[in-house]
């Protein structure tokens, strides 16, 4: 059973404590690198300090309570109403994991939903400025660290979009989700979109998902499978192979023959391509087996007889579909899964679905993962005319 808890506080200090738009000043020129006026690039503006806020407390999967507590206590300063979904409580090991989802009054279901994840791949890399030369425009500023790009730089350019649009509209009608586990198994969004928070029929006109795109808006992604090749053979001492059956030996040439298949036509018994997302990506990630250098491996993953391949439960997903109908935006596809199939879009109503967002996929999972001043501002507008196409 799934229950939403809410958290039930409306900001108490006014729309005069809200946030003002700025035009930041791009082009300013900075001739010294001093480490101060780096960090006072970062301390005068409110969409950067937030950024920096929020990578500055780890993230990791399962860890991401005191972020979660952070973003709660920033949206409720700027009006927002915000509901705490507790996806699994507290337990002797583990801290509570919980969705932050916000929206306005009580206009519980919006049009227009912005989302994104505040986990992180692990390891935690602390936030830090470069400057990319000794004489550098403002917006080419270098913000590294975990997290800088994936996503906590979509969640700080959604909530200033967010913002900057309530301030020219006040009446636009927006909710924020903030999930938990998108890096590891989705838990966050599966249970949003199984709680009484994603109705049936959807109550969303428009879902934009916030995750690196280098500012261009995705057509779509590939789909997603998983599967296992088991070998198994017969346990010998090395110096006496003939005596036993080796499942490494039995394993090698198949995962060189899958390790290919990606570049062999379709038609060619190769795997799938479309006109739309190209070839299959493959990457055979994890191997074990064997037991030491003297014995003639028995078993490589269990399994019984040769080689044979196990779908069984390492998850997978459909090919997404994305909308891409809005002027002004170059238009990709990309090779990752994201948060999209998970939330599941009941009824028979069209809800357009986008997915954008600041900073390169090249980085996200990197130890040089990292944004500049430029690609976090420019987002901010992005968003906002998605969600002004949206509304
Ligand atoms: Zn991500």
């Amino acid at each position: 059973m799934k229950k939403s808890y809410l958290w039930s506080f409306i900001a108490l200090t006014g729309l005069t404590n809200a946030i003002e738009p700025q035009q930041p000043l791009r082009q300013q020129k900075i001739t010294q690198n001093e480490p101060t006026n780096l960090t006072q690039i970062i301390t005068s503006s409110p969409l950067l300090t937030f950024h920096k806020n929020i990578v500055e407390i780890p993230s990791i999967s399962g860890n991401e309570k005191s972020v979660g507590e952070y973003i709660i206590n920033f949206l409720a300063s700027q009006n927002f109403t915000v509901e705490k979904q507790l996806v699994t409580p507290a337990t002797e090991t583990e801290k509570e994991r919980f969705n932050v989802y916000a929206y306005v009054g009580e206009n519980r279901f919006p049009d227009v939903l912005l989302t994104s994840h505040i986990d992180t791949v692990p390891p935690f890399i602390e936030y830090s400025l470069h400057a990319p030369s000794t004489d550098f425009n403002r917006e080419d500023l270098i913000i590294a660290g975990r997290g800088t790009v994936d996503a906590k730089a979509s969640v700080a350019a959604i909530v200033f979009a967010a913002l900057e649009t309530l301030h020219e509209n006040p009446s636009a009608s927006l909710g924020l989700l903030f999930d938990v586990g998108e890096e590891k198994s989705g838990i966050g969004m599966k249970f949003f979109s199984d709680s009484e928070l994603n109705p049936d029929p959807a109550s969303y006109k428009a879902i934009i998902f916030g995750e690196p795109t280098e500012l261009k808006l995705v057509a779509g992604h590939k789909g997603t499978m998983g599967f296992k090749i088991i070998a198994k053979g017969k346990a010998a001492h090395s110096g006496y192979p003939e005596l036993g059956k080796s499942a490494i030996s039995a394993i090698l040439p198949v995962l060189q023959y899958v390790d290919n298949l990606q570049n062999i036509h379709p038609e060619e018994g190769g795997l799938l391509r479309s006109e739309k997302f190209n070839a299959s990506t493959l990457n055979i990630g994890v191997i074990s087996g064997g037991q030491a250098a003297s014995v003639v491996p028995a078993l490589l993953r269990g399994g019984d007889g040769s080689v044979v391949v196990d779908f069984g439960d390492l998850g997978g997903a459909p090919p997404q579909y994305l909308d891409a109908d809005v002027e002004g935006f170059e238009v990709i596809t990309v090779n990752y899964g994201t948060d999209v199939p998970s939330l599941v879009i009941r009824g028979e109503k069209k809800v357009k679905r986008y997915l954008y967002g600041p900073g390169t996929i090249h980085v996200a999972h990197g130890d040089d993962e990292a944004i500049t001043v430029g690609e976090l501002e420019r987002a901010v507008e992005g968003y906002k005319r998605l969600i002004n196409a949206a509304l």
